[in-house]
């Protein structure tokens, strides 16, 4: 059976919105679903490293421009890193900065940034359709069939290539890609908006709170325009499981209990309620794709373990499954052996930073290795640019690997 070549983009977050915007830059149209209805929330720390800008850039030169310019949108310069025994160091974001324009990166609330992307899609080729739930999927001649509740009516659509970018809790990555819950590899987070938090960097730069409770994770205060700051937790969920608090309780403690953080929450008001969702890791390879489906963003678990971030890798894999759509609709072929060219593309750009982080995030677990390097970091400029330039520099993020780059550290007087 010969079914109408038109793909079919499930969730129009960060992935399926690049993945759409990208398809309809090749001219290739396509129909794009999502339950929700945009401007929508989504669980984030809402922080957009400078990963983003190039694929923003390649998209439409002048994005990132129009992204700045936007008043919901905060630039940021850095980050602080506080250490377990209460040692800060703050990190501009430095060899970025030089590259573009604007700020090196942004804070945007995801209601914001994600109807951003989203209201660039309706452009002549995408068939937007919002309110539209996949509730369900089979396998048929020559493609799947989705089963789709659209504002309360149901309804099938055909295709022969559907890219699931419809999150943690993806459809198709559950039924065909092996997605599960996998607790060393999987972190819960949690997210609350405060007003009024004092003593923000001046330079808006992102916190990262390293607390002895929150290893592995980090306690998060990211500045907002308006006054407003993103403030939240996240934890690997193997280590979650020990504890005896939740997340919720676990912040109020770091909250209450740091007396840096208890003095500038002294006058902070939560706004709404705290929320959480999880945070699938990109710290094991996994297949991303199958028979007539690619997988992008979190439902391929393509978040980076270290960090937390997850925009970006959903946005690089949204753009290379538009290029694998593109390829496959090019040559009609839809099967297994031939869209694992997508797998290919998605980990030689992204594999080597996600091991990395991995190993970061293991070293997390000795707090005290923690304290060490920012205690020595604060006393030498040297050792404080090169952290700074790691952000930017994978091969020189590889040296916080080896054994020797701790030696020397252990060795240098200063
Ligand atoms: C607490 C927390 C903090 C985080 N902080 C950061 C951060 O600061 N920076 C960062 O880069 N990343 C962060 N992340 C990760 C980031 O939020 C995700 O990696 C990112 O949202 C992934 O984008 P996505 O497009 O793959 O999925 P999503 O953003 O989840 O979008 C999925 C879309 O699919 C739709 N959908 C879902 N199911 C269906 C269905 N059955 N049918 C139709 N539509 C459907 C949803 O409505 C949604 O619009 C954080 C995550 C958490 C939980």
């Amino acid at each position: 059976m010969s079914l109408s070549p038109t793909p079919v983009i499930i969730g129009a977050g960060p992935a399926g919105a690049t993945c759409s915007l990208f398809l309809s830059k090749h001219g290739i149209p396509h129909v794009i679903i999502d339950k929700a209805r945009f401007p929508r929330d989504k669980v984030c720390g809402d922080a957009l490293s400078g990963k983003v800008l190039p694929v923003l850039r390649k998209l439409d030169p002048g994005l990132p421009g129009m992204l700045a310019a936007e008043p919901t949108v905060l630039g940021s310069h850095g980050i602080v890193f506080t250490a377990p025994g209460g040692g800060s160091i703050e990190i501009p974001f430095k060899s970025v900065t030089s590259k573009v324009q604007s700020a090196p990166g942004f804070i945007s609330r995801r209601t914001h940034f994600d109807h951003f992307l989203a209201s660039r899609i309706d452009n002549g080729y995408a068939d937007f359709r919002q309110g539209a739930e996949l509730a369900g999927v089979e396998s048929i001649d020559g493609g799947l069939e989705l089963k789709i509740n659209e504002d309360g009516r149901e309804m099938t659509i055909q295709s022969p290539l559907v890219i699931c970018c419809d999150g943690d809790r993806s459809v198709i990555a559950k039924k065909w890609g092996g997605k599960k819950v996998e607790r060393a590899h999987y972190c819960g987070g949690i997210r609350a908006y405060y007003k009024g938090v004092e003593g923000m960097h001046e330079r808006n730069f992102i916190e990262l709170h390293f607390l002895k409770d929150l290893l592995p994770g980090y306690f998060w205060v990211f500045p907002l325009p308006g006054g407003y700051a993103n403030v939240g937790a996240g934890m690997l969920s193997k280590y979650l499981g020990r504890k005896k608090e939740n997340l919720r309780e676990l912040m109020h403690r770091a909250i209450d209990q740091t007396p840096s953080l208890k003095r500038r929450f002294a006058n902070a008001q939560l706004e709404g309620r705290i929320h959480g969702w999880g945070l699938p890791l990109g710290s094991r390879k996994r297949p991303l794709s199958g028979a007539h489906f690619l997988l992008c963003g979190d439902a391929g678990s393509l978040i980076d373990p270290f960090t937390g971030e997850g925009i970006s890798n959903a946005m690089f894999s949204g753009m290379l499954a538009a290029e694998t759509a593109m390829q496959a609709l090019k040559e009609k072929k839809y099967d297994a052996a031939f869209l694992e060219q997508y797998d290919q593309s998605v980990y030689t750009r992204l594999w080597n930073e996600l091991r990395l982080s991995h190993t970061l995030q293991k070293l997390c677990r000795y707090p005290w290795l923690f304290d060490f390097v920012i205690n020595k970091a604060n006393r030498n400029p040297t050792l404080r640019d090169t952290i700074s330039s790691m952000f930017d520099d994978l091969d020189l993020r590889q040296t916080l690997k080896k054994p020797s780059f701790y030696m020397k550290l252990l060795f240098n007087s200063k």
